[in-house]
């Protein structure tokens, strides 16, 4: 619960045309194993979904679904992009 209150109380104003305020937040946040399928289905139509995802990115949420990704997505993604900065100033 603590998860869900966190995100749907962060204070940004893409999430006003977020799609996940249409249904229940609890799909973003499935049991570890469970199915993101209806969470990303969300998000493929969201219009504020490359937003959502650099929110998550930059600020490292951890938990839940985030412009369609799941953690370690976007765990894997953070971690590409530090790669090609590294590789951008050496
Ligand atoms: S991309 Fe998904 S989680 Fe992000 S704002 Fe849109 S519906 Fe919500």
């Amino acid at each position: 619960m603590q998860r869900i209150t966190t995100k749907l109380l962060q204070p940004v104003e893409w999430q006003s045309d977020a799609r996940c305020h249409e249904v229940d937040p609890e799909i973003f946040f499935p049991e570890r194993g469970g199915s993101s399928k209806a969470a990303r289905a969300v998000c493929n139509d969201c219009p504020v979904r490359n937003q959502c995802l650099e929110y998550a990115l930059n600020n490292k949420e951890q938990f839940g679904i985030w412009g369609g990704t799941s953690e370690r997505e976007r765990r894997r993604l953070r971690r590409e992009r530090t790669r090609r900065t590294l590789r951008a100033v050496s």
